[in-house]
């Protein structure tokens, strides 16, 4: 069963002590049902305060932000896989629009981060979307199967423990999301990718993110080709967020 799956992107938001803050408020009123999983991501120096917190919660777990590839060496800045393993992660986002927008991180490198998380055992949360130009030049489609083509040699057992989140790019932090419609079309377009490449249809799990809000969630989760969300600003608030992952 696969379930609702809800990310928390706190971006370079809530230090150590914002985030344990967060958490037991969350906690006090949290009443997880056994259906969904809550993932938070947290900056990476709040992630082991996060996951004290949320230690033996079941449905629940944090992440990383962004990962290397590489398992060690000089790369300053830069946290590996085997480190997300010993904290006890349950993966990393990577290719978020901001890293590759604002960090100019290429399709290849997200390519590198997801295989090294997967062959772990770890799950990516690998995020693709248009920009408002592409999309209004008819060309969502060929833009996120360019975002997904890097990971199109690995095999169908890794390939379907990727989650993917499609975030539209002008509905990040804008306020304007994508219509439920809107979101259903390219979720299907990225199931038929992944089943091409010999993963059920039904098994890959698939993200929406782009200003989703405690008013707007109830609407995008009824949607069936939406497995969960991907949310930005309205996770930094306990109340906001709890009113979304208990929708
Ligand atoms: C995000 O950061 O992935 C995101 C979707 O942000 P927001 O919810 O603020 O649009």
């Amino acid at each position: 069963m696969k379930g609702r799956l809800f990310c928390a992107n706190w971006k370079m938001h809530h230090g150590p002590r914002a985030a344990r803050r967060f958490l037991e408020l969350f906690l006090r009123s949290y009443n997880g049902a056994g259906d969904r999983r809550v993932w938070f991501f947290p900056p990476a120096v709040s992630l082991t305060a996060v996951l004290e917190m949320i230690q033996g919660r079941a449905g629940l777990g944090a992440g990383a932000q962004n990962v290397h590839w590489e398992a060690k060496g000089a790369f300053t800045g830069e946290i590996s896989v085997p480190m997300l393993v010993e904290a006890g992660a349950v993966g990393a986002i990577v290719g978020h629009s901001e890293r590759r927008h604002i960090f100019g991180e290429k399709d290849e490198e997200a390519g590198k981060k997801a295989r090294a998380l997967l062959e772990a055992g770890l799950t990516p949360v690998f995020c693709v979307g248009e920009k408002l130009e592409e999309r209004e030049a008819g060309r969502t489609w060929e833009v996120v199967e360019r975002q997904l083509q890097v990971l199109g040699d690995l095999p169908p057992s890794l390939l379907e423990r990727v989650v993917v989140a499609y975030e539209p790019v002008w509905a990040i932090g804008t306020g304007r999301n994508a219509t439920p419609g809107d979101a259903a079309e390219v979720h299907r377009a990225i199931r038929s990718w992944f089943a091409g490449r010999g993963v059920a249809v039904d098994a890959t799990v698939v993200l929406y993110g782009g200003s989703v809000n405690p008013s707007n969630a109830k609407e995008l989760l009824a949607e069936p080709e939406i497995d969960g969300v991907l949310v930005g600003g309205a996770s930094l608030d306990p109340e906001s967020w709890l009113s979304i992952v208990q929708t």
